[in-house]
């Protein structure tokens, strides 16, 4: 017998014979089964082994099922407009609708070869016009639901691809795909409204049966948090001071407050005797760099000669200005814990400020700190709220606040909405007209797909415009409102869209 497993044989004999008769038929008094893979992106270098080391498993799902009488609808397709596809074609000076169909006939060969049992006659390519028509559809409904809209960002940009880049593309300050520095370029650009849905996406986590490890990972991503906002009335004076924090729990262990150099009521809340002191203080802040300003290691400040309320305990506590709180952070005010923050713990020993501890890690007894302590325990020093666990905590309080009329509940959420547009080539075009009367329009749903035009250029421009831009027989339209002249959306749509 032969020791070796002579595939090219083997394998071509049993192809032929599946292509004769697919051992998946189509049969409606079968039950069905529906086995998604995620579709690749057609490359120029083909599939590679970690490919297929992801779709055997769905392959061997699909064949486990047929062997068990259903009828499997195993598909494959396209992920090809973007970045990757339009990358390859400038950097091999093909257009890339024609680098696309090349690289998709070479997939499709590997794919057969590998002799999966896809459904080939439902094969998907998010780049033909019948199939990105839905693309834009979905991006029209969105639009009318104020889903996707409109906004002026500061964006990654990278200076070789000449193109904006999601946070995930650019990790690290450089650019995914080709290594360079990223920079900031403000530019007009399409939003998907995601956060609307964040805690949807958070509730609806509980329902899937994954790892907890995968879950966390979503839930850190959406990244939740409850904090509050703090009003506290300035001594002899009808001014208050507003201050966000993340952790209202610490709020009996505030001892003082501190102002950016920047705050706008910094002139107003200075006393007389302190002017002077204050102003040259704010002054040669204001030559330092955020980065000096934030990384200092000796902490600099000045008394106001102002005093506030801590208005859970009526403590009066002093107002100071320091350049390690910068202005764009929450209000520009900072109610210090310095039990509980470091910076602050510093600042506190070192202008002689008071320290009081207000959360103590279980099953230890108080002692004076040598450090801050940031983790969780019990509360303590804090009145009614003393025995609570501060972790908890850090959720109730804030309602409690709004309770009492002594502060706002907040929200917040790392998640922030998707920028959705590209300013490239090779991607759905944005079905929207811009009109000088009606402002964006959609492109009526009976006049969908927009085409994307056939260009000679399809390399990016320096400017961050698209190359769309300028092709004015395209950009120049009518409004499907009020028939007046219009012009087109040149941006695209980003790889993911399809
Ligand atoms: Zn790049
Ligand atoms: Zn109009």
């Amino acid at each position: 017998m032969n020791q070796r497993y002579d595939f090219r044989e083997i394998e071509k004999k049993w192809r032929a014979e599946w292509e004769k008769n697919p051992i998946n038929k189509e049969d409606d008094v079968k039950p069905k089964f529906y086995c998604l893979d995620m579709f690749p992106y057609p490359s120029g270098t083909g599939l590679h082994v970690g490919h297929w080391r992801g779709y055997v498993l769905s392959d061997v799902v699909s064949r486990y099922k047929v062997l068990q009488g259903y009828q499997v609808l195993h598909p494959m397709g396209w992920d090809a407009f973007g970045l990757p596809a339009e990358n390859f074609a400038i950097k091999n000076n093909i257009h890339p609708s024609i680098a696309t169909a090349n690289n998709i006939a070479n997939v499709k060969r590997q794919l057969h070869e590998i002799s999966a049992i896809y459904d080939w006659d439902r094969e998907v390519d998010t780049t033909d016009p019948n199939y990105y028509k839905w693309t834009q559809w979905i991006f029209v409904q969105m639009f009318k639901h104020g889903l996707a809209y409109e906004k002026e960002m500061p964006l990654n940009w990278c200076p070789s691809c000449k193109c904006v880049l999601a946070n995930e593309e650019a990790t690290n300050g450089t650019c995914e795909r080709c290594g360079a520095t990223v920079t900031k370029k403000n530019l007009r650009q399409w939003m998907l409204k995601i956060t609307a849905y964040a805690d949807r996406l958070l509730e609806d986590l509980k329902t899937l049966d994954w790892s907890e490890k995968v879950k966390k990972m979503q839930s850190d991503w959406i990244g939740k948090s409850y904090g509050a906002e703090v009003d506290f009335k300035v001594v002899g004076s009808d001014e208050k001071i507003t201050v966000y924090t993340t952790r209202p729990d610490t709020l009996h262990g505030c001892t003082f407050m501190v102002l950016a150099p920047e705050y706008k009521d910094i002139p107003a809340l200075t006393t007389p005797e302190c002017k002077e002191a204050v102003e040259k203080y704010c002054f040669e802040a204001s030559t330092k760099s955020s980065v000096d300003r934030m990384t200092n290691k000796e902490k600099t400040g000045v008394f106001t000669g102002s005093y506030c309320v801590n208005p859970v305990n009526g403590k009066e506590i002093p107002v100071w200005v320091a350049d390690y709180v910068l202005a764009d952070y929450g209000t520009g005010a900072v109610m210090c814990v310095p039990a509980h923050d470091e910076r602050d713990f510093e600042f506190a020993k070192k202008f002689n400020l008071p320290i009081v501890q207000v959360i103590l890690p279980e099953g230890e007894e108080e002692k004076e700190l040598t450090e801050a302590y940031t983790g969780d325990g019990v509360i303590i020093n804090s009145g009614d709220w003393n025995g609570m666990k501060a972790f908890e905590a850090k959720e109730k309080v804030p309602h409690i606040m709004e309770e009492k009329g002594l502060g706002k509940k907040t929200v917040n959420y790392k998640l922030r909405d998707w920028v959705f547009s590209r300013q490239r080539y090779w991607g759905e075009p944005i079905p929207i007209v811009h009109c000088e009367h009606c402002g964006a329009v959609a492109v009526p749903e009976d006049q969908l797909p927009v085409l994307l035009p056939q260009v000679e250029s399809y390399k990016p421009t320096d400017t961050g415009e698209s190359p769309l831009a300028h092709i004015d027989e395209w950009v120049n339209t009518t409004c499907p409102k009020c028939g007046g002249p219009a012009k087109r959306e040149t941006n695209t749509m980003p790889q993911w869209a399809g």
